[in-house]
């Protein structure tokens, strides 16, 4: 492992100039889950480390009138058992269950599987398919943007040099809403997911119709992608099984999948369209639940 230097900073401002100023690449660690790896296998090479856990805003995991907002920080075991997480936000609180095993999750941070910006990144669709907001902190002052507006290719995201991300906002719960997360993976665990779905859909208030769906997909495209066309599809109609099947062809659509050793492209097509459907099923099932 090549030397770096490393800081651990108590305030966000201390963290953004250190991350700034650097000569080289500076990165910042969250649980080091993703980094460490990557410094041992010489695939990233910073000159300095900035640790974040030490960052109070970075810790934040609160649960109020404006939703949820978990710090770039919180470790996936924090988030997977908050009560708050586990009534509103179930889809979250699977994919933090499922991400690598249980020592994993106790040091790995939403906000590392976020920024490492990997196309299987598990937690990132339920982010997208709650409407998440990211909470950006730089040289130039805050910004706040859509996450799926965050990712610009495979391990690319639009941080810029000294920017951190500071937390995760999702919006309070709609009414007769629901959502659920679902990976396919070889090995009943510690793998990588082949594809990777996330739907939250919201009922009219009759319960009859879905008012509106967001459908996320992982590991089927360079980035995590929305499947637009079978949500528009879905949205003003019951969601009855034929819809949802056609819901799953549609969503398929919206993939653009390689073929690698894990799985050609045509079975990752096809892990879509049952991903989207069980998903689909869940959230429509918990959202009759909350109605
Ligand atoms: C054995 C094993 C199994 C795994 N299984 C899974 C799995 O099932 N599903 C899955 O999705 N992932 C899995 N992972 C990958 C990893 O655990 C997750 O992506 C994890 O959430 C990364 O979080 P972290 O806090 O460890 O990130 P770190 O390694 O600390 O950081 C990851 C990257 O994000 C950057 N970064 C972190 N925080 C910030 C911030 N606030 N602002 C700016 N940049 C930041 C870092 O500089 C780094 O580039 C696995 C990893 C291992 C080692």
């Amino acid at each position: 492992m090549h030397e770096f230097d490393f800081a651990a900073p108590d305030s966000l401002q201390q963290a953004v100039e250190l991350l700034g100023r650097t000569d080289g690449e500076a990165r910042a660690l969250a649980g080091g889950t993703d980094l460490i790896p990557q410094i041992k296998e010489n695939r990233r090479h910073p000159s300095l480390v900035v640790d974040i856990k030490k960052i109070p805003e970075l810790n934040v995991l609160a649960y109020d009138a404006d939703g949820l907002r978990i710090g770039a920080a919180v470790s996936c075991t924090r988030i997977a058992e908050f009560d708050a997480v586990k009534q509103h936000y179930p889809a979250l609180a699977e994919a933090c269950a499922l991400v690598g095993s249980y020592q994993i999750q106790n040091r790995a941070a939403l906000g590392g599987n976020i920024c490492n910006a990997a196309p299987s990144a598990d937690a990132v669709p339920p982010v997208l398919s709650y409407a998440g907001r990211l909470l950006l902190a730089g040289p130039n002052g805050q910004r706040e943007l859509a996450a799926e507006t965050f990712f610009t290719g495979p391990g690319q995201t639009v941080l810029t040099r000294g920017e951190v991300l500071v937390a995760i906002q999702l919006p309070p719960p709609a009414a007769n809403s629901g959502a659920a997360y679902l990976r396919f993976i070889p090995r009943e665990e510690m793998d990588i997911a082949i594809a990777g779905v996330g739907s939250f859909v919201q009922l009219s208030a009759d319960g009859q119709r879905c008012q509106q769906a967001r459908i996320s997909l992982a590991s089927v495209a360079p980035t995590p992608v929305r499947a637009d066309e079978a949500e528009a599809f879905v949205a003003g109609k019951p969601l009855d099984a034929t819809t949802i099947a056609e819901a799953g062809e549609l969503a398929a659509r919206a993939a653009r999948p390689i073929s690698d050793v894990r799985g050609s492209a045509a079975y990752r097509r096809e892990l879509v369209k049952v991903l989207t459907r069980r998903t689909l099923q869940t959230a429509l099932d918990r959202a009759r639940r909350d109605a």
